[in-house]
């Protein structure tokens, strides 16, 4: 709510203040005519009839008419009606008054002028200084008309001193009113604005109970989303280690009869003399070359999904140890010749010696490296394989395998490190896989402090990369393996 809304309930309020004034003087005043009537009546009786007594009553009736005529407009909430029938009737009972030829001679009536100033302040104070100016020449001219009628106009000293007299008291009047009227008008506006301000304080304070109880229910709504969170996730874990525990079974079950598979056919194949010396005809042994292959790739992929498994469930046991780097590049070396077969590769060492010992679990690292060399081998038709390492100056030594592959497509280079997950490049035929082995990298690297990630150009080649901490001393490899454990097994829970 704006002051300029707020004005016509002001000025209600004043004139409402008016009004009371209002009500109390026809009361006075009608009063006053009642005991004036009564007492030209009784004056009349036991005196004689006059005509001056008469005058009286027909002044005071008059004045009792206004009086209940402004009673009537007040009670229809007609202010400046009440007010005028009130002064109106006043005025012409003076100006009867003054006509009276109960008055002794002109003269007598025409001092009853001096009434009007009263009259006009009268005004002023229950109505606008126009209405003053109103009230103020109808008082001039009924003191200079109404006493001449039926004779020669004359003015009189008395008239005109009462005529000085009504200005001064219109004067008087309508500054006063003005005034009074301007200090009332302050203090509505004060008072509206103050309200306004109280209004706009207990709207804030409305909004602020309102934000208050909203915000509760959303921080309501926010717990139990939190709890229902809690709960999904608890149910997650326990999906995800049922899922380990399930896999880590299942493959424990395959291997042993998949191991008797390989063990027979190599036996098979390898060594006749355990069949009496009786030679495996050539037929069958393409057949049984390809039983002997699949079941290793098959004992492979139970071995990667049994590690995930373990992983998944956080029974991944390491042993965590100073590892030297340089017998591991050596072994892997080797088997790299083996992985390229008869291919025209170069298989190429980049490590220089004395390279600062790792913390990890030599095996795992040895596994990692060979994944990734695998990879290199079987997606690089001929070029160069390169094992790397540098010490890096944050406390880590970085190893690497670069090929000159069919290298990466840029869609596939983040998802490649997910379960199950196969490039473009994997998917080619004569190129498989089982989608695990860099998954299973990045988890085991996970656990031995290190990280690992990519870079590639499509037909150009790939480069991985993998980082593990620097052994400092025993105490604080003890200490690392120790803190390793935690978070070790969160993240595998996690
Ligand atoms: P797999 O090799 O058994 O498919 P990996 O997890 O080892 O599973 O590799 C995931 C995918 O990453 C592969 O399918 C292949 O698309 C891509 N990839 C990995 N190494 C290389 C590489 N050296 N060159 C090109 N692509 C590679």
């Amino acid at each position: 709510m704006d002051s300029v809304a707020e004005r016509p309930a002001g000025l209600e309020i004043t004139t409402q203040l008016r009004a009371e004034r209002l009500d109390t003087l026809w009361k006075f005043t009608l009063i006053i005519a009642v005991l004036i009537v009564l007492f030209a009546f009784s004056l009349g009786l036991s005196m004689l009839r006059t005509q001056a007594m008469l005058q009286l009553v027909v002044a005071g009736v008059v004045v009792m008419v206004g009086c209940l005529g402004a009673q009537r407009f007040l009670n229809r909430k007609r202010y400046e009606a009440a007010v005028w029938s009130y002064a109106l009737s006043l005025l012409m009972a003076i100006a009867f008054f003054m006509f009276s030829p109960g008055a002794k001679g002109p003269e007598e009536g025409r001092l009853l002028a001096f009434a009007y100033p009263v009259l006009i302040l009268t005004v002023g104070l229950l109505l606008p200084v126009q209405s003053v100016i109103v009230a103020l020449a109808l008082s001039i001219a009924a003191t200079l008309i109404v006493p001449s009628i039926g004779m020669y106009f004359t003015v009189t000293v008395a008239q005109v001193l009462a005529i000085v007299l009504m200005g001064i008291a219109a004067g008087i009047a309508s500054q006063t009113s003005g005034e009074v009227y301007g200090i009332a008008q302050w203090a509505l506006e004060s008072y509206t604005k103050e309200r306004a301000l109280k209004d706009k304080l207990f709207d804030s304070q409305e909004e602020l109970n309102r934000s208050y109880i909203r915000q509760k229910v959303l921080a309501d709504d926010l717990q139990k989303t939190n709890i229902e969170l809690e709960a999904a996730r608890a149910a997650a874990l326990e999906a995800k280690n049922f899922r380990g525990q399930f896999l880590a079974n299942m493959s424990h079950e395959l291997r042993t009869p998949l191991n008797a598979v390989i063990g027979f056919s190599e036996t098979m194949l390898n060594f006749p003399m355990m069949y009496d010396g009786q030679e495996l005809p050539p037929a069958y042994k393409t057949d049984l070359t390809q039983i002997y292959n699949s079941g290793k790739h098959l004992l492979q992929l139970i071995n990667d999904i049994l590690d995930l498994s373990k992983v998944d469930a956080g029974r991944l046991e390491m042993e965590i140890e100073a590892v030297d780097l340089d017998p591991i590049f050596k072994g892997v070396l080797s088997t790299a010749i083996g992985l390229v077969g008869d291919k025209p590769i170069k298989i190429k060492r980049d490590a220089p010696e004395g390279l600062p010992q790792v913390r990890g679990d030599s095996l795992r690292i040895r596994q990692v490296i060979l994944n990734l060399l695998s990879n290199a081998a079987k997606f690089t038709d001929k070029g160069m394989i390169t094992v790397g390492a540098a010490a890096q100056d944050d406390g880590h030594v970085r190893i690497w395998v670069q090929d000159t592959g069919i290298g990466i497509p840029a869609e596939d280079m983040a998802s490649i490190f997910e379960e199950f997950r196969q490039g473009a490049s994997g998917r080619r035929k004569g190129r498989a896989g089982s989608g695990l082995g860099l998954a299973i990298s990045r988890q085991l690297l996970n656990l031995m402090g290190g990280q690992i990630w990519v870079e590639s150009r499509l037909n150009a080649g790939s480069t991985f990369y993998f980082t593990l901490p620097v052994f400092a001393d025993a105490a604080p490899a003890q200490a690392a393996q120790a803190a390793q454990a935690a978070p070790a097994a969160q993240s595998n829970q996690a």
